[in-house]
């Protein structure tokens, strides 16, 4: 308990993080996300985008939000159930549902949304709902919201799931595709099987595995060759690959038609500008046909592993985007941060409570706008940062 004012007490625990290297200041972007900015009136080289197919300041998708601005308007007006339902947002949720092979797609104005909806839709009080404990925090507050009881299992351990599994029944088992801070793949084949066995819906959020990972971007599910019957609901995002806005879940007419019905994320809010989906609709029609951006995405990553393994970087045993180097103390995370961006490269120090204590790490993600130089001149950023293995 801290005496004195509430406003004191706020700033007692402010204070607080500030000294152990936990406050999160924000930075102020000054040009269009790319891997070349300007951040406090300074160009940086960037590190940390989530835009990993380079769409999101795309010229044919910049021009798609335009022109879907002067037909419809900024604001869509009301929620979906209202009248806030566009062609576009229809035409969208269309295309969603044809990219991920599933009978249907329900757009949800974020990925946060999406899990809420998803989640406190079909889980509830009496019911338990299994995690993977790194999971996103959306997903694991849903389960909070929920009501239903939530368990996390050991981090991508289907075996550890199963384990648990038999001491009780499950209603959900969510888990990422690709694990956002990790960028390890989820065990999907084995938690098909155990969630099947289980008689549970497995949700898996595909928010960094969408257009990076399977045949025309499909995601991690088709990375694996599983679909609907061995993944009944699919959550994905439209912020981060295809460099827009927005999220959806993808699944059964009937899972969908639930979700309309009583998924109050869905329904208690306003629908997303209609110019959004239209520009969503482009940038996925360039991430299915122009396959070389996820190749020259994957020479990046291969170029990126094979120089930080010769500079003896710990690397983890991430196929993705992201390419965490782990630092442990929150503050050493930090000072790799500043030591990189006082040589003109910018990558966020991520520590607790987003990862575990002991975890702090830096999140480097690669972009297909990022050239093989802009990794080169990386590599040689963190060939002299302080300590690398200490
Ligand atoms: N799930 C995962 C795995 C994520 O990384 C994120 C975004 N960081 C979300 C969900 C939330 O998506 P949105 O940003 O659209 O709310």
């Amino acid at each position: 308990m801290t005496s004195g004012t509430p406003d004191q007490g706020l700033r007692a625990n402010l204070a607080r993080l500030e000294a152990q290297q936990l406050y999160r200041r924000r930075r102020i972007q000054e040009a269009p996300q790319g891997p070349h900015g300007m951040v406090d009136g300074r160009p940086v080289l960037s590190f940390c985008s989530n835009d990993y197919l380079g769409l999101a300041a795309h010229p044919k998708v910049v021009a798609a939000l335009q022109s879907g601005a002067d037909h419809w308007g900024v604001g869509s007006g009301a929620a979906h159930l209202v009248n806030g339902h566009s062609a576009a947002h229809h035409r969208l949720e269309e295309a969603l549902a044809e990219l991920t092979g599933r009978p249907r797609a329900l757009l949800f104005s974020t990925g946060y949304m999406a899990n809420l909806g998803v989640i406190t839709a079909l889980a509830g009080r009496g019911d338990t709902v299994f995690e993977d404990r790194l999971n996103h925090a959306s997903l694991l507050d849903a389960a909070l919201l929920s009501r239903a009881r939530l368990k996390r299992y050991p981090h991508a351990d289907a075996a550890g799931l199963a384990r648990m599994l038999a001491e009780g029944s499950a209603q959900l088992i969510a888990t990422d595709g690709v694990f956002s801070m990790d960028g390890d793949l989820a065990p999907l084949p084995a938690l098909a099987a155990t969630s099947r066995e289980a008689g549970a819906w497995l949700l898996v959020d595909d928010a960094h595995g969408l257009g990076v990972l399977g045949r025309g971007g499909r995601g991690s599910p088709d990375h694996f060759g599983l679909g609907l019957d061995e993944v009944p609901i699919l959550m994905g995002t439209l912020g981060k690959a295809f460099g827009t806005f927005g999220a959806f879940v993808a699944g059964s007419e009937a899972l969908i038609e639930t979700l309309i019905q009583s998924a109050r994320s869905y329904i208690y809010t306003t629908a997303t500008p209609p110019a959004l989906a239209a520009a969503t609709l482009e940038a996925i029609a360039i991430a299915e046909r122009e396959d070389w951006r996820r190749e020259h995405l994957s020479a990046l990553i291969t170029r990126f592993r094979e120089g930080a393994t010769q500079l003896g970087l710990a690397l983890t045993a991430s196929p993705t985007p992201i390419q965490p180097l782990l630092a442990g103390s929150a503050a050493r995370a930090l000072a790799w941060s500043q030591a990189l961006e006082r040589a003109g490269i910018l990558v966020t120090a991520i520590r607790p409570p987003t990862v575990p204590s002991g975890t702090a790490r830096l999140r480097i993600t690669f972009s297909a706008a990022h050239s093989q130089a802009d990794v080169d001149q990386l590599l040689d950023a963190l060939s002299r940062l302080p300590a690398l293995d200490a």
